[in-house]
């Protein structure tokens, strides 16, 4: 058997190192024990890569008009298109829209294409959404895009504090190691900032749920008390530092005490005492934030208000201590790093200074170089909707899913005159509006360098062939580079040779005045390339080690060499609650689905773990809205609406809803949480405030609530509402209807699709009840039920699922299908808790109040439930405390 490929997970930034070998069915996925992010570890979604890989819904052959071309008229009608819209229109009506899932090859190619031979920096990704408030904070603070800590900063840290941040379940492997670390050192305390009370909020000593909006509220008045405290580290902040007297002034003035931060951020003073005394006598803190403080349209006040307390106290860049940006993707940090932002240029060099754009230019030898900065992604499909830019090519994204004001954005597309698109999967709602389709490589056929959170510059490497046609995102993109007529400045034939490119220009004139120098990885052999171990930049000279840590010496990048404190006055959001839409809707991800379930959904384990789109509030907003846990709601704000059912689990402060960003037209109806996001953005980063928009709720009545199990994905087109939950087995697919059908055993019939003359159909239909059940049975083998009901009190989906999966049916079956319940006792089993090992509510329950257990570790002792990734060891917690109130009531 062929020796496992040592790789990188695609998915969240940790950059988790997998082990992958190909079989002949699915490939075998195990974490690589040498990978120093995740020593052996992989969460739910990187432990399911191998359910991810098969070539259903693969775009495998290139396509213009609809028609399959071949490789050469497909790249020649992109050239000419482009070419064309630049000679009519100038190289401002062309743009590139990329994504932190490209891999640093692709992203540099693409960024120098645009740059440095169309002459106009339109090109932005998909990391603007994410983390582009980070990297402005962190070019004001440090003078460069610089995280200064490591993941080994976590571990040894005495405070964490995660704000913004449901680590747990969008950095898991992380927050695993944070928590033996905790294990290990029980004195370690851990305080959570966040609104709402996510997972991660289960194992915190301190929860502080802030009003969204409100965290350079709180961080101002952390900086007035560490003053007051004397927690400032006089001789760094006088010798280190820039502006901190404006910076405290601020903040003293705006937030002077606990009694000021409470009346914000709406947290008991108390609380707030207790987390300003602990980071104030903490020397070893380590702030780590991700999308809460990102995306907003204050993210980069956020971001500096919170570095502001780390350079104040003098707490940064040594072990445990420095505020620690946690990036969403892959590959947001390589994207950063070759400059694939709309106001960057390549190796961390930017576009506002010439001298930086004559070393771009004199190093690429390109006719031109792009003078200002273009448009971030909300400007740019704002000029495509105002006819300004007119040729888009999108690469390894979906935006149409993800940007705020999403329906704006799909009527952009809807009229630019040429769109591309680049994906490996060829039904997506992007997709869907492409004039041209190429056909990308897929993770595990990909071969290249990410670079995760901390720096660390990792291989991915190809251990798939590619399917069809499928081709690597670099070749696409240097061979229309080729066809326009810049074959010159593409000369490549590896990725190895862009690798190479790319560390010499970091190291291009830069006698030590930039801080991104991998020079020490420059003039690599293909075989080196190949072999290259992990490694955080900088690195000067071959066979350096990397950097572990940076400005823990002082040195900053700005051109005084010290690091600005930034004065932020807390502002109130763009858009305030008000009558007509007094919640503020919160949107996030879900812990095992990944962006717009385009991958994720092929994993049956995965889609189990939250199959729905769903709306969570707190019960009280539930019940003065009309609306109870269970019901269909449509959630409406000033850009669009979503139809999802509602949760009131608690994690959610009066006055807030959140709604997951993750379905996607195809998948479901209505529930495209980017069509409700308000498309405000921060004034200097771009980003949206993905955390803030005004929103209602209101009931969504219906006639019927539904399911229907199939073996093939059904079409809906005559439903009201409806959710596709692909499955192991089957596909579920959940429906609601306004209208009670005239005849429902034909629309049973035509729905469920006809199963030949053999087909056993079974009915039942209590016309008083509103219920109506059907059943098609070929041989011994369920091919498909439907199951109606007035109310949303439908049959337990578990064991329905289960029966799908039999290869037959006993006569008992079909006695329950058709009462629509299991018969014999503890049939429901509950959702699912453990991706990993198939473990549900009910089992860990039961095993729970029969065995007394109390902790996660007796749990998976007796289960194994969360002993693999240990994704859902806060689920079984709060499992465990659910157990322990109901003893305590009883
Ligand atoms: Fe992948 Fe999970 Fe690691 Fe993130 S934490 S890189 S999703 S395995």
């Amino acid at each position: 058997m062929a020796a496992p490929v040592k790789t990188t997970c695609p998915y969240c930034g940790v950059g988790c190192g997998v082990l992958a070998r190909a079989t002949s069915g699915a490939p075998e996925i195990h974490g690589d024990p040498e990978h120093p992010a995740n020593f052996g570890r992989l969460c739910s979604k990187g432990s399911a890569l191998g359910d991810t890989v098969s070539l259903e819904g693969r775009l495998l052959f290139p396509r213009v008009a609809g028609q399959q071309v071949d490789w050469e008229s497909a790249l020649r009608h992109v050239a000419d298109g482009f070419a064309r819209v630049i000679r009519e229109h100038g190289p401002q009506a062309v743009a590139l829209y990329v994504s932190g899932q490209l891999l640093t090859e692709d992203y540099y190619v693409a960024n120098k294409l645009m740059k440095g031979y169309i002459g106009a920096a339109n090109i932005d990704t998909n990391s603007r959404l994410c983390m582009s408030s980070a990297v402005a904070g962190h070019k004001l603070a440090f003078g460069g895009d610089i995280v200064p800590g490591c993941y080994e900063d976590l571990e040894v840290a005495d405070l964490i504090v995660l704000v913004g941040s449901n680590t747990a379940w969008c950095h898991p492997v992380l927050y695993q190691r944070i928590m033996q670390a905790k294990e290990q050192r029980p004195q370690m305390r851990l305080v959570v900032i966040d609104p709402r009370r996510t997972p991660t909020c289960e194992t915190a000593d301190l929860h502080l749920p802030i009003k969204p909006g409100t965290d350079v509220a709180l961080f101002n008045g952390l900086l007035a008390y560490l003053y007051r405290a004397g927690a400032l580290d006089t001789e760094f902040v006088a010798a280190r530092t820039t502006g901190w007297r404006e910076a405290l002034e601020v903040a003293m003035y705006s937030c002077p005490d606990a009694e000021a931060v409470a009346a914000a951020t709406g947290v008991d003073p108390d609380r707030i005492n207790d987390f300003f005394e602990l980071f104030a006598r903490t020397p070893r803190v380590v702030t780590a934030f991700s999308q809460g403080v990102n995306q907003s349209s204050a993210g980069t006040d956020k971001v500096n208000s919170i570095i502001n307390c780390h350079l104040l106290t003098g707490r940064i860049g040594r072990p445990g201590m420095g505020p620690f940006s946690l990036t969403g993707q892959p590959n947001a940090m390589g994207g950063r790093e070759v400059g694939g932002l709309a106001n960057m240029l390549a190796a961390h060099m930017s576009l506002e200074v010439d001298s930086h754009r004559r070393i771009v230019q004199d190093f690429w030898g390109s006719p031109t170089i792009a003078s200002q900065a273009g448009l971030k992604a909300v400007e740019l499909f704002e000029a495509i909707h105002a006819g300004r830019v007119k040729a888009i090519w999108i690469m390894a994204t979906n935006p149409l899913v993800s940007l705020p004001d999403a329906d704006r954005a799909r009527a952009a597309l809807e009229r630019c005159e040429l769109v591309v698109v680049s994906d490996c999967i060829a039904q997506t709602d992007t997709t869907a509006l492409a004039h041209v389709l190429l056909p990308a490589c897929a993770w595990g056929e990909k071969s290249g360098t990410v670079t995760n959170s901390e720096r660390r510059i990792s291989r991915q490497r190809a251990f798939l062939q590619a399917p069809g046609e499928a081709r690597p995102d670099w070749w696409i993109i240097t061979q229309v580079a080729k066809y326009m007529g810049f074959g010159a400045g593409f000369p490549y034939s590896s990725a190895a040779a862009i690798f190479d490119e790319h560390a010499r220009l970091s190291a291009a004139s830069n006698e030590g005045t930039r801080c991104f120098n991998i020079a020490g990885l420059a003039g690599l052999t293909e075989e080196e390339y190949d072999r290259l171990e992990p490694v955080q930049w900088p690195l000067h000279h071959r066979g350096e080690s990397g950097t572990q840590r940076l400005l823990g010496d002082g040195r900053f990048w700005n051109p005084s060499g010290a690091a600005r404190m930034v004065p932020t006055a807390p502002r109130a959001p763009v858009n305030a609650p008000c009558e007509d839409f007094p919640f503020i809707l919160n949107t996030g991800r879900i812990r095992d689905q990944w962006h717009t379930m385009t991958r994720t959904s092929r994993s049956a384990r995965l889609v189990e773990h939250l199959p729905e789109p769903f709306v969570d509030m707190h019960a009280q907003d539930a019940l003065l809205s009309g609306v109870r846990a269970g019901d269909l709601v449509r959630v409406t704000t000033k850009w669009g609406t979503v139809v999802a059912r509602l949760r009131t689990t608690g994690e959610i402060s009066r006055g807030c809803v959140f709604v997951p960003i993750h379905w996607s037209g195809v998948f479901a109806s209505e529930a495209r949480a980017g069509s409700l996001v308000n498309p405000v953005v921060d004034p200097l980063s771009g980003e949206p405030e993905f955390k803030h928009t005004p929103a209602r709720i209101d009931p969504f009545p219906v006639e019927w609530h539904g399911v229907a199990l199939t073996r093939q994905a059904l079409d809906l087109c005559d439903v009201t509402w409806w959710t596709l939950v692909p499955g192991r087995s089957c596909f579920r697919h959940e429906l609601a209807g306004r209208k009670r059908p005239a005849n429902w055993e034909a629309w049973a019939r035509k729905l469920l699709g006809a199963a030949g003359e053999e087909a056993d159909f079974l009915d039942y239909y209590d016309e008083s009840a509103g219920v109506y059940r059907a059943v098609y049975i070929v041989g011994e083998r369920l091919t498909g039920c439907l199951y109606v009901s007035r109310r949303p009190d439908l049959p337990a989906r578990d064991w329905l699922t289960e029966v799908f999966s039999k290869y037959w049916i006993t006569p008992q079956d079909r006695m329950a299908l058709l009462a629509g319940r299991a018969l014999g006792a503890g049939a429901d089993a509950g959702p699912l808790v453990c991706s990993c090992f198939g473990v549900r509510r009910a089992a860990i329950e039961k095993a729970i109040a029969e065995h007394g257990l109390d902790s996660p570790r007796q749990v998976s002792e007796r289960l194994r439930a969360g002993s693999n990734c240990g994704s859902c060891i806060p689920e079984i917690r709060k499992l465990l405390a659910d157990s322990k109130s109901l003893s305590a009531c009883i």
